[in-house]
């Protein structure tokens, strides 16, 4: 209906807030002419332009619209300006690598085991005499004995484990290996904190 703001004096040559199409806002108009009540008319105070009336509904709109807009923007500036702080660069650790740098490294100890068996099992055939043993799991086997197995071709033994075991020092690797029940004469150099533990 009718305008109705009350600090506004709605006659003609009074003042009221309008739209003006050139001030593209809501600005103070002087009421030019009325029609039936309603503003026809008005004067832009602020560019001094005559149009019609539009009412400044889109005032109650937009002013709140700016002002959101303004606090959305200052929201937006202290988030902006929080945002680094808020989000630490997380550490850059990619996976792939780690696992490559693991694998080369475990590639690097397994090449090192296996130079270091093949200087022991080298240290050990310069000092066997004698040819090897085929080895068998009815065998009796003792310490620096050297014995050939089907697998993993020469060896020489290294421990007794008792009551049935044997470590055999391989060219690449250590493998421990079934025998037939030791002896009682070597079973009594082993300690018994040993036979304990191989035995269970
Ligand atoms: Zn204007």
């Amino acid at each position: 209906m009718a305008y109705t703001k009350p600090l506004d004096d709605i006659r003609v040559g009074g003042e009221v807030d309008a739209k003006c199409p050139t001030c593209k806002s809501v600005t103070n108009h002087r009421i030019v002419s009325m029609n039936d009540g309603l503003v026809k008319h008005v004067l832009c105070l602020t560019c001094d332009n005559k149009h019609n009336y539009r009412p400044p509904t889109p005032a109650s709109k937009t002013e709140p619209a700016a002002a959101v807009k303004t606090r959305n923007a200052a929201t937006k500036e202290t988030k902006s300006v929080k945002a680094p702080p808020k989000e630490p660069k997380p550490p850059k650790e990619p996976k792939e690598t780690k696992e490559e740098k693991e694998a080369r490294e475990t590639k690097k100890l397994e090449m090192e085991e296996r130079e270091l068996n093949k200087a022991k099992w080298q240290t050990l055939k310069d000092k066997t005499r004698g040819a090897p043993a085929a080895y068998s799991v009815d065998g009796v086997y003792s310490v620096d004995q050297a014995i050939m197995h089907p697998a993993f071709n020469e060896g020489f033994v290294t421990k007794v484990l008792l009551p049935n075991k044997i470590e055999v020092q391989f060219e690449e690797h250590v493998k421990v290996l079934i025998m037939k029940v030791g002896q009682s004469s070597v079973k009594q150099e082993i300690p018994q904190k040993n036979l304990v533990k191989v035995g269970g």
